[in-house]
């Protein structure tokens, strides 16, 4: 189940949860019953909240919390978004708060309190006590266990319980009120600030951990029965009007562990747009209150729209959720504008395509092997950081790297999860190993003892050589591999091999293919026998493809995941439709005219032969574009229209003949890879013609290409694996085959 995790079901909640925060500011019941009212706003209301921190929590703070990951860098940018909304939220909401008087009387330690944890309007107490929050868990998950993270987290929240939902019991305690007096100068409600947000955080941080073994049903009964339980509960202080505010109850951590769970094991499609709007449908909906209310004033119908609580409540919902989809729109435009992605050449990645990719191949493995996808240089020209994001986004837990930079380089940038180094790593940097706690491969036995000279705590995973002799320990040495499970400071976390010739048809390569898989499966069978349990993985793309018989507890997939394999030729049993994720394009820089026998670019490779007329895009060899395709062999596609290469390739642009197509401008674009209209050119094509294969044309992408996300909305049709097939048949397939990778 892990591996096929997304968080579709979190998603959905995040809406849910915004409408719930905005029934406690409208009571949508109350003209109706008190009591009704007061369980749907002060019971299943409060659950939003909690709501929010843990998913916080969970997507920001689990590495750092559980101490798999000591880089502080993520967390810091995170503080720094949520301090900047904030801001343009006390912005925002400074004339409102004017007009209604809020700020007459403030005194200078007023307005601190108000900035620092009331959050100067009613609802954006949330903001100081989500930053507050994120820094006391810091500091916790920096010097304590998670297990003590969870008990002083615990201890706070009991102590803002006393002072909220079980403040009748507080008075009653000598002195114990006195002291909360004194805290309420600080805080209107212990709510604010530190008592409520850390625990939820830390839950939020913990609870994905074994969330796969519990049942469904399992959660969605505990959920009912202390839901239930805490109904009763808010009652009861109700009735004995102990509260003196009503956001914490000593069971709503219990009912958040639960539906936390099961929103967890709810497999759906995440939808990304979800996250943005439900956050300003929070920020929004007092403002939506004041306008409906203006409104129905100003045009007579308040006896409609405010008296009646219900539509209120509806008619300010639907407010606030146009409001929050116009300001997603808005938030998209200003960062559009702002960017240069599209100015010059770059990638558009289609992650819907890679999600399809990772579904196909998780329906291809068994349920125990997870995907463990091969980022390496870059994700294979993607983007390493945007690809890997994404993966986590989907449920991936783990990631193969080529070498210890990459691996800092995805730690920086939040990756969670296992990230394992394929190859050789030089001892100076194993300090960097350690530090951003990546798994290292021990490629020899020499390289063994360099690693326990080192001599502190490292997690490895053990290459063995089976026949592709490029790393590893050979595989009849069983007694040398034994030895290394023995070194004292390596934890052996897995065991690894690699097939080289799982992509052939050719005469013995199947033998040779099945015999390296046979061979380490033996090993690694009586390596258990013996006791030395780990993982164990062997297959990448084309042994997904061809060989998921072989398929252990990881599958390597590098190329295919990205949704072509190496050469279009490529044995593959699966009849897997993969989507490519990469499209490449440029823009046109200038169009002249030729003149039949004039020349143009380096060398003037390029002579019209007839009237013509040359286009200069803005991508060259040091972009990716192969020079290999100088001289009419690659093509790129404008206004849906095939334009060859013009001459020799540049450094920086490239002369492409535009002589048949129409109207072609300054700022059009130019596919490299990808869709036009109903062309295509696809990464098979460009390879083809370069005399390589597509992993090499992938990560031959330039340093200065900037990488975008294809909007999702847009259902623009996708290049299927179909499509490809379909244009091979069109087009003769050239004879000979790219060579080995
Ligand atoms: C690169 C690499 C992979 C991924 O290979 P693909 O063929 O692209 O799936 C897997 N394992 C090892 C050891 C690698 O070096």
């Amino acid at each position: 189940m892990d591996t096929k995790r997304s968080y579709g079901g979190l998603d959905v909640f995040r809406m849910i949860a915004a409408f719930l925060v905005v029934a406690i500011h409208t009571s949508p019941l109350g003209t109706f019953s008190a009591e009704a009212d007061f369980f749907l706003t002060r019971e299943l209301a409060r659950l939003a909240v909690p709501f929010f921190f843990m998913v916080t929590g969970h997507f920001v703070l689990a590495g750092w919390v559980r101490g798999e990951d000591r880089d502080f860098g993520s967390i810091r940018r995170y503080l720094a978004r949520v301090a900047v909304l904030y801001g343009v939220s006390v912005l925002l909401y400074l004339p409102i708060g004017i007009y209604a008087g809020h700020y007459w009387e403030l005194t200078f330690s007023g307005a601190l309190r108000m900035l620092f944890f009331d959050g100067t309007f009613y609802h954006l107490w949330y903001f100081p006590a989500l930053l507050l929050g994120i820094l006391i868990v810091s500091l916790l998950g920096r010097f304590c266990a998670p297990g003590l993270s969870l008990f002083v987290s615990s201890v706070l929240y009991l102590i803002g319980l006393l002072g909220d939902s079980y403040w009748g019991l507080a008075q009653k305690i000598p002195g114990v009120s006195d002291a909360y007096e004194l805290g309420f100068r600080c805080f209107s409600y212990t709510r604010n600030g530190i008592f409520l947000a850390p625990l939820f955080l830390v839950m939020g941080a913990l609870l994905e951990r074994g969330a796969e073994k519990t049942k469904p049903v399992v959660n969605a009964v505990g959920l009912g029965v202390t839901f239930a339980l805490m109904a009763a509960e808010g009652f009861i202080l109700r009735h004995f009007d102990f509260q003196r505010h009503d956001s914490m109850y000593l069971l709503l951590p219990f009912c958040m562990f639960f539906l936390y769970r099961l929103l967890l094991s709810w497999n759906r499609k995440t939808v990304g747009a979800f996250r943005k709007i439900s956050m300003w449908i929070y920020i929004l909906h007092p403002a939506v209150i004041v306008v409906v209310r203006g409104c129905a004033k100003a045009i007579g119908v308040s006896g409609i729209f405010v008296d009646n609580s219900l539509i209120h409540y509806l008619t300010v919902c639907a407010g606030s959720a146009a409001a929050g989809l116009a300001a997603v729109v808005v938030q998209t435009r200003l960062r559009r504008k702002k960017g240069y992605e599209k100015d010059r050449a770059w990638i558009e990645l289609d992650m819907a395509a890679l999600e399809h990719n990772v579904r196909t191949m998780q329906a291809m493995l068994p349920e125990n092997c997870k995907l463990m996808p091969a980022v390496k240089a870059e994700a294979y020209g993607h983007g390493a950081v945007l690809i890997s994001r994404e993966l986590n986004r989907l449920g991936v837990k783990a990631f193969c790297v080529a070498s210890v930079s990459e691996g800092v380089q995805l730690r920086k940038a939040g990756v969670r999860g296992e990230i394992l180094i394929l190859g050789y790593t030089h001892p100076r940097q194993l300090d960097l190993v350690r530090r951003y706690h990546l798994l290292q491969a021990v490629v020899d036995s020499r390289y063994a003892e360099e690693l326990a000279r080192y001599g502190r705590k490292l997690h490895v995973h053990i290459a063995v050589d089976t026949g592709m002799h490029r790393i590893g320990i050979p595989c009849s040495r069983q007694e040398e591999i034994e030895r290394v499970f023995q070194i004292k400071n390596l934890k052996v976390e897995g065991i690894f091999s690699h097939l080289c010739v799982s992509d052939s048809e050719e005469a013995g390569k199947e033998e040779f293919t099945l015999a390296q898989g046979e061979a380490f499966f033996q090993l690694t069978d009586a390596l258990r026998g013996k006791g030395y349990e780990c993982k164990r993985h062997l297959i990448a793309s084309n042994g997904i493809l061809n060989y998921p018989q072989f398929a252990g507890d990881y599958a390597r997939a590098g190329i295919i995941l990205y949704g072509v394999r190496s050469a279009e030729g490529d044995m593959d049993r699966s009849g897997a439709v993969l989507r490519p994720v990469m499209s490449l394009k440029a823009r046109v820089a200038s169009v002249r005219e030729l003149n039949p026998g004039e020349g143009a670019g380096y060398g003037l490779a390029f002579v019209a032969k007839r009237p013509a007329r040359i286009a200069t895009i803005t991508i060259g060899y040091a972009d990716g574009l192969s020079r290999l395709l100088s001289g009419g062999r690659g093509e790129v596609l404008i206004r849906g229209h095939r334009a060859p290469i013009a001459g020799r390739v540049c450094m920086d642009q490239t002369l492409v003949d535009v002589t048949e197509i129409p109207d072609v401008q300054t700022g059009d674009i130019a596919v490299l890879i990808g869709r036009s209209g109903s062309e295509v050119i696809t990464a098979y094509d460009m390879a083809e013609a370069a005399g390589t294969i597509t992993n090499e044309i992938f990560t031959s992408m330039g340093a200065r290409l900037t990488r975008t996300v294809k909007p999702a909305a847009g259902k623009r049709k996708a290049i299927t694996g179909a499509d490809m097939r379909e244009k091979k048949t069109a087009e003769e397939p050239s004879g000979e085959k790219p060579q080995d990778k």
